[in-house]
């Protein structure tokens, strides 16, 4: 791995980034304006997965500016999963932010989520009022409500990128394609302690969604059969005696 991962910080803002060249510089902006009023110490970690948009000048020209922008770039798009496992495994914070790079995230939320953090492993957000259109916000209430039931879970909103989490209880699950949506069940089952805490959210000012109901409601659909299965043949078992 990197050398620079010798160094460790308090926070790494990590952002997975597909085609999202407008969005970028104004993202970084904010969250400056929002950390460099805290003695935190932190990085922002891009993930380019295989932008085309130009998103790679852009954020070139972010790192030449500022020390704490880091890029990752993929090789070729891998979805959102990869990208976000690509930026877990080279974060330095021993703290962990995701959010979208298209600014629906707001970034002034983060210091409510840190103080959340206190005795958990993760903070999870939830959007109280969710700035996308009405099919989104329906279906997305579906989903939730479905992969509760099916996943025997009590998340309200896993579909929210804004989280925090302790670096070391993320890197100790693996990741599937598809298993962003399920980070918190997956860290439940490790026995890590999971919360949520409400947050905002914001409409997407520049460049498109990467989702629609075709690319997202089956897979996720399996994805969230492929967790029930996860959960269920768990293997449970107590030494009773090893001499
Ligand atoms: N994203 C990515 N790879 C993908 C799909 C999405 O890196 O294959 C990024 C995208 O650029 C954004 C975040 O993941 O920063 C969430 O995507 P999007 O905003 O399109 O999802 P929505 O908010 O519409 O559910
Ligand atoms: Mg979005």
């Amino acid at each position: 791995m990197s050398g620079s991962r010798a160094t460790r910080i308090d926070l790494s803002v990590v952002a997975p980034a597909y085609n999202e060249r407008d969005n970028l510089a104004p993202l970084v902006e904010e969250v400056r304006a929002v950390l460099d009023g805290t003695c935190l110490d932190y990085e922002v970690l891009f993930v380019d997965d295989g932008s085309t948009d130009g998103s790679d000048r852009v954020l070139r020209d972010l790192r030449a500016a500022d020390p704490r922008v880091r890029v990752v770039t993929l090789a070729r798009k891998a979805g959102q999963s990869a990208a976000m496992d690509a930026g877990f495994r080279r974060a330095r914070g021993d703290v962990i932010v995701t959010l979208d790079a298209d600014l629906q995230n707001d970034p002034a939320d983060i210091p409510r989520l840190l103080a959340a953090l206190g005795g958990w492993d993760a903070v999870v957000g939830v959007r109280v009022h969710r700035r996308d259109t009405l099919v989104r916000r329906a279906s997305s209430r579906v989903a939730n409500y479905v992969r509760n039931r099916i996943s025997d879970e009590t998340i309200v909103d896993t579909g929210c990128s804004l989280k925090a989490y302790r670096r070391a209880a993320l890197t100790s699950i693996a990741l599937y394609d598809g298993m962003h949506r399920f980070l918190p069940t997956l860290l439940r089952m490790e026995g890590f302690r999971v919360c949520e805490v409400p947050v905002g959210h914001r409409p997407r000012r520049h460049g498109r969604s990467k989702y629609g109901i075709g690319n997202r409601l089956v897979p996720s659909f399996l994805d969230l059969l492929a967790v029930r299965w996860m959960k269920r043949r768990k293997l449970r078992y107590e030494v009773k005696d090893d001499s």
